[in-house]
């Protein structure tokens, strides 16, 4: 029996202390704004707290990069956390995460890290318009972020960003170029502590106002190889060890890198049904130094976010091909309360299943998922 304690109590730590259970992996929590050590599923308190669950753990973890920089240097200096410290800063520091591309030579969009007024006007001569302006420091699922089309809006703009700089003494705002994209791909793998690479087929994903609402693992040969070798270089720039995701923009084949996250994924959650061995599973073998399983597509799948919704009609349930995973988490608007994977022996079959779903479900709280589906 191995001990894991994941930084996060989310549903990350919830789908590892599933996928570990018949591993005999044993997950507890750390929940970072309780400060408790909790069940990964029933949420009900353990232990003694975090020094004393970092003493009897085999391994640390973490499921979200923005972690108390206290917290992970007592993870750090215990020896046993992984992915890495710099890893995790890489994630949750946009500055930090767009120095990484730089250095491991992976081709990301034109930026300027933004302090002050005269930064702003320097980053608006060096990135253009139209721009994306985001914060360097605590931004997820689409916020902290603005977007300047005209110089008509740099002062409006520039008001709410000086709010946002001054919340925190390390905050800043990092400028982008607009990207004209076609779709957004993102690729999730592993390594371990020997440097092997398991690495799944891509995703293309669908956001709808920032957030991700469908995700479609697709066979690419071409673009898989470009986005393979940009993982690579990343993974072993940062020595990594464990599950990693790449967020890509496709610009007529071109990947760019968006960003990273140094953990299991979002876009990742299909491999459960749809790979032979699921990302958190795979996260759990690398962490805990066993050979990584197979990230081979066994299916045609892809994953639908709930959002902002705890009940399904029924006639979900018996949808052939579909599997839910709910969070056990309280409802509120917008909030990501579970996702439903849905499989199918091809991907036409598969279209035909994400359509009969999205005529089951409630139109206003899966606005996305027809059209979405159709275009497939
Ligand atoms: P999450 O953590 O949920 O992935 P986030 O808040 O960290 O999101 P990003 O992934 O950086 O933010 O951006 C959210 C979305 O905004 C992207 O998925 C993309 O659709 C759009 N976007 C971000 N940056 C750019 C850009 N430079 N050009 C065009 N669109 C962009
Ligand atoms: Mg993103």
């Amino acid at each position: 029996m191995k001990h894991v304690l994941v930084l996060g109590a989310g549903q990350l730590a919830r789908m590892m202390s599933l996928a570990g259970a018949p591993l005999n992996i044993k997950i507890s929590a750390f929940d970072v704004r309780s400060e408790n050590i909790v069940h990964p599923l029933t949420l009900e308190v353990l232990g003694n707290g975090l020094e004393h669950a970092i003493a009897e753990a085999d391994v640390i973890t973490a499921e979200f990069e923005h972690i108390p920089l206290d917290v992970l240097a007592i993870c750090e200096k215990s020896g046993k956390f992984l992915p890495s410290t710099d890893a995790i800063k890489a994630g949750g520091d946009r500055r930090i995460e767009k120095g990484l591309l730089d250095s491991a030579g992976v081709k990301n969009a034109k930026y300027a890290v933004i302090n002050t007024r005269t930064d702003f006007d320097a980053a608006i001569a060096h990135v253009g318009l139209p721009m994306v302006l985001k914060s360097a420091l605590g931004g997820y699922d689409g916020k902290g972020q603005w977007r300047l089309k005209t110089l008509d809006d740099v002062d409006a703009i520039w008001t709410e960003m000086a709010e946002c700089i001054a919340e925190s003494e390390s905050q800043a705002i990092v400028a982008e170029e607009f990207v004209p994209f076609q779709r957004e791909v993102s690729l999730v793998g592993a390594r371990n502590k020997q440097g092997e690479l398991a690495i799944y087929p891509l995703a293309e994903n669908v956001h709808t106002d920032g957030v991700l609402t469908l995700s479609t693992a697709i066979d690419e040969p071409e673009l898989q190889a470009q986005a393979a070798q940009m993982f690579t270089a990343v993974a072993e720039s940062l020595d990594y060890v464990g599950v990693l995701a790449l967020e890509f923009f496709d610009v007529n084949g071109q990947l760019l890198v968006n960003e990273i996250a140094p953990r299991v994924h979002n876009s990742g959650h299909w491999t459960q049904q749809g790979a032979d061995t699921c990302q958190f599973e795979n996260h759990l073998r690398a962490v805990c130094d066993m050979p990584l399983g197979s990230t081979q597509a066994i299916r045609a799948t892809s994953m639908v976010n709930i959002l902002g919704e705890d009940t399904l009609p029924e006639a979900v349930h018996s949808l052939s091909g579909c599997h839910v995973h709910w969070y056990g988490k309280d409802k509120r608007a917008g909030r990501k309360m579970g996702h439903i994977n849905v499989t199918a022996n091809d991907k036409a079959a598969l279209k035909a299943q994400l359509v009969a779903l999205s005529e089951l479900l409630d139109e206003a709280a899966f606005p996305a998922l027809k059209p979405a589906a159709e275009a497939l």
